[in-house]
């Protein structure tokens, strides 16, 4: 894909700068690269649960068919932003020997942003607060009902389910945070290896394949436990070679912009093995060798400090820290207080000599102090006196980037 990285700058559609764009927004950048004349044709097949288009796309004239999902999770957009990125890349350079490829021997099927209701709220689930990706089997919300209607009649050869994870994963027993997690995912829970799945496992080798070379050490397998409530199991079980791609995080890249890049390319990868048959034979090994996603750690700890709360005796106590958005160190709320020591987070903050005080709640009528509890949004400094006055470093939510912190591993 060499040659498509050079070309990516041009390619990068603008207007999804931000991970949490809305519907509209992307529909708005996405609709001007889906013409007649790029080679797309563009159906709605259902309607959300508050009545936002669910569109099916088809671009390609070969006998391969390939059925692409995005964002069934509400907040998991960066699939969603590769796919424009691709549509780009079809539509803008139909003569490049990739999209050549495509077209001539794949029809690419693709609905976008399964989960339009949640995208708007930034959510997980939809409208109703059910699990789209829960939903395969019961097949409860007009989502899930669209995407095996489609499913049914495509009946796609191979299948990509576009999702993201939670940042805080590591790569097996490493520290490493997993950049992307891949599963060619079991169709039943004996785990079997048939001829569907293995052409499954040679694709997402063929993604590591193209990956190894910008994030090596960052990719993962995730857990190959069969879900019979999930779609990537269920379109397995219904036959087709199915890979799903989970977007984890890089640290300093709050918007995933640099992962989309690479979501991007491992897909355009997965598509053009397909296309020419170059994922036929790859080394089963290169997929099976990945290490599982392992544990997942907290965002921040702060170690060695003394909570100094008013009305109480002082106490030596590690903070955990999580953020609503991790990578952004965004909402932090806290999740753990006591010995830590052998706790691991993604950034640790050495506090050894302060105290821990409870920082005046800015969002209260008084100035009333946050409570330093489990759950409770973090809002504290760190002081070298009890009373929070000779303050070293202070904590409102958010962690500022560009502030200098007491970093403990650094
Ligand atoms: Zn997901």
């Amino acid at each position: 894909m060499a040659g498509v990285d050079a070309l990516y700058p041009g390619l990068r559609v603008p207007g999804l700068d931000r991970r949490d764009f809305d519907p509209d927004q992307w529909w708005r950048v996405a609709t001007p690269l889906l013409g007649r004349d790029a080679g797309f044709r563009s159906e709605d097949i259902g309607r959300s649960v508050e009545g936002r288009p669910l569109r099916h796309l088809r671009w390609g004239t070969g006998k391969t068919r390939v059925l692409l999902w995005s964002q069934m999770h509400g907040d998991e957009s960066t699939g969603t932003m590769a796919l424009a990125d691709l549509f780009a890349f079809l539509g803008q350079h139909p003569d490049h020997p990739v999209a050549a490829r495509l077209r001539a021997n794949t029809t690419l099927h693709v609905l976008p942003m399964l989960n339009p209701d949640g995208a708007a709220r930034f959510q997980r689930r939809n409208a109703q607060g059910i699990d789209i990706n829960r939903d395969a089997r019961l097949l409860a919300t007009p989502e899930a009902r669209a995407l095996k209607t489609l499913h049914d009649r495509v009946r796609p050869a191979y299948g990509f389910n576009l999702h993201d994870q939670d940042p805080g994963h590591r790569v097996g027993d490493s520290g490493r945070g997993t950049a992307i997690a891949l599963l060619a995912p079991p169709a039943d829970a004996a785990n079997r290896v048939d001829a569907a799945r293995a052409r499954a496992i040679e694709v997402a080798a063929t993604i590591r394949i193209a990956l190894e070379p910008h994030i090596a050490g960052h990719i993962a397998r995730w857990d190959e436990t069969f879900n019979p409530r999930a779609f990537g199991d269920l379109t397995a079980q219904w036959g087709t070679s199915t890979v799903l791609i989970e977007a984890g995080g890089i640290e300093g890249d709050p918007q995933k912009q640099a992962l989309r890049k690479l979501y991007f390319l491992g897909l355009l990868a997965a598509l053009d093995g397909i296309a020419g048959g170059g994922h036929a034979g790859v080394a089963h090994a290169l997929y099976r060798d990945l290490p599982e996603n392992g544990d997942t750690w907290a965002d921040l700890r702060i170690i060695g400090g003394t909570l100094a709360i008013p009305g109480q005796p002082p106490a030596r106590a590690d903070l955990l820290v999580n953020f609503r958005e991790p990578l952004a160190w965004q909402g932090g709320s806290i999740r753990d207080i006591g010995d830590l020591a052998d706790t691991p987070a993604r950034r640790t903050i050495d506090a050894s000599g302060l105290f821990i005080v409870p920082a005046p709640d800015t969002g209260a009528a008084s100035d009333a102090p946050c409570r330093i509890a489990i759950n409770a949004a973090a809002c504290f400094h760190l002081a070298r006196d009890p009373e929070g006055r000779d303050q070293v470093w202070t904590l409102r939510y958010d962690l500022d980037p560009a502030r200098p912190v007491p970093d403990a591993d650094r």
